[in-house]
C-alpha cells in the first residue's frame, strides 16, 4: 500500500490556543476516529505537547510534536505548521512567546472597535472563552458574539466583524517567515505552509511565498486539510510536485459543531506526492 494511505492528522487546536477540548479528549476523540498518526498544532504555544502526547500514547497512538505558528508575510497573516520538534528546545519556545506576546493588546482594541458599533464588553467575554490567558484569538471574540446573539454562528461572525475591512478588525505584526521557519527547523522540525488555499494570494504573492518558505529552509505543504476545497487538493498536490515540496494532512479541528472537517475525516492524500510523515519517522513518539 502507498505510504499516503495514512489517516494522519496533523493539525488541529485545543483549549490551549482556540480550539475548546482539552488535549486528552482531543486524544481520545482522533483515536476513536481512527487516527493513525496525530500532532496537536495549538496556535504560537506548545504547553499542550505534553498532555497530548501523553494521551496519545496511552492509547496506543503514534504522536508528532505541533505548533502552527502566526506570520505576517506580504501585508497577510500566513500560518506556518511547525512538526516532529524538540518541544524543549529555548529558540523555539521564546519565539513562540514573542508571538503571543501581542495578543492582549490586540484583544483590549478590538473589544474597542467593538464597543464603537455597540458591542460592549468584548474582552471579558473572549477572556470567558479562552482557556489560555495569553492565546486570545478572534474565534474566542466569534464565540462570544455568538453568546451575545449578535450572529448565528462563528462563521457569520468573521464575515460580518473579524475579517478585514470589518468593524472588529485589527491589523496585527506577527513573526517573520525566515524565522518561524528557522524556530522550527532549528529545534529539529519540518515546517510546513498550512492552508495556502485560504490566504487570496495572487499568483506572483504565492509563488514568492512558496519560493521564501523554501529559501529558510520550509519542506512542505498542506494538501489536503478542511480548509480546502477538492479543486484546492488538486491544485495544491500540483504545487507540492513544482516546488518539490513534502505533503500533509490535517483537520483543523478546532470544536465539535463548529469545525467543518472532525479529526480523521478527510481523503487520502494523493498517492503521487511524498508524504510528510515518512521524512520525519525518527521523530514520532511510539506507544
Ligand atoms: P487569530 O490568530 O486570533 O487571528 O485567529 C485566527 C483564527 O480564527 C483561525 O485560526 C481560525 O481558527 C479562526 N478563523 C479565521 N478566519 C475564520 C473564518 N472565516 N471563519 C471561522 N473561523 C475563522
Ligand atoms: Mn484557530
Ligand atoms: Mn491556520
Ligand atoms: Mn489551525
Amino acid at each position: 500500500m502507498s505510504a499516503t494511505v495514512l489517516n494522519a492528522d496533523l493539525h488541529c487546536h485545543s483549549s490551549v490556543s482556540d480550539g475548546t477540548l482539552a488535549p486528552e479528549a482531543l486524544a481520545a476523540r482522533a483515536h476513536a476516529n481512527g487516527v493513525e498518526l496525530w500532532a496537536l498544532t495549538d496556535h504560537d504555544e506548545i504547553a499542550g505537547q505534553a498532555r497530548a502526547r501523553d494521551a496519545a500514547l496511552a492509547l496506543g497512538l503514534p504522536y508528532l510534536t505541533g505548533t502552527e505558528i502566526s506570520v505576517s508575510f506580504a501585508g497577510i497573516t500566513v500560518h506556518i505548521v511547525g512538526l516532529g520538534f524538540d518541544a524543549q528546545d529555548a529558540q523555539l519556545a521564546a519565539g513562540l512567546q514573542a508571538t503571543r506576546g501581542g495578543r492582549g493588546q490586540r484583544a483590549r482594541e478590538m473589544a474597542e472597535a467593538l464597543a464603537r458599533v455597540g458591542i460592549p464588553g468584548a474582552y471579558e467575554g473572549a477572556l470567558q472563552h479562552a482557556g489560555n490567558p495569553e492565546l486570545v484569538a478572534r474565534t474566542h471574540f466569534a464565540r462570544f458574539l455568538v453568546e451575545r446573539g449578535v450572529c448565528g454562528n462563528t462563521n457569520e461572525v468573521f464575515r460580518n466583524y473579524l475579517t478585514e475591512g470589518k468593524p472588529g478588525y485589527v491589523p496585527h505584526r506577527w513573526a517573520g517567515l525566515g524565522d518561524a521557519v528557522r524556530w522550527i527547523t532549528q529545534a529539529g522540525g519540518t515546517a510546513v505552509i498550512a492552508h495556502p488555499g485560504r490566504y487570496k494570494f495572487t499568483p506572483t504573492e504565492e509563488y514568492a511565498l512558496f519560493t521564501e518558505f523554501i529559501a529558510h529552509g520550509g519542506r512542505a505543504v498542506e494538501v489536503v486539510t478542511g480548509s480546502h476545497t477538492t479543486a484546492e487538493y488538486v491544485k495544491y498536490a500540483d504545487m507540492a510536485q513544482e516546488f518539490d515540496l513534502l505533503a500533509s494532512r490535517g483537520s483543523d479541528f478546532h470544536a465539535p459543531g463548529e469545525s467543518r472537517t472532525d479529526l480523521g475525516a478527510l481523503p487520502w492524500l494523493p498517492g503521487r506526492l511524498s508524504p510528510v510523515w515518512e521524512a520525519l519517522a525518527d521523530r514520532v513518539q511510539r506507544p
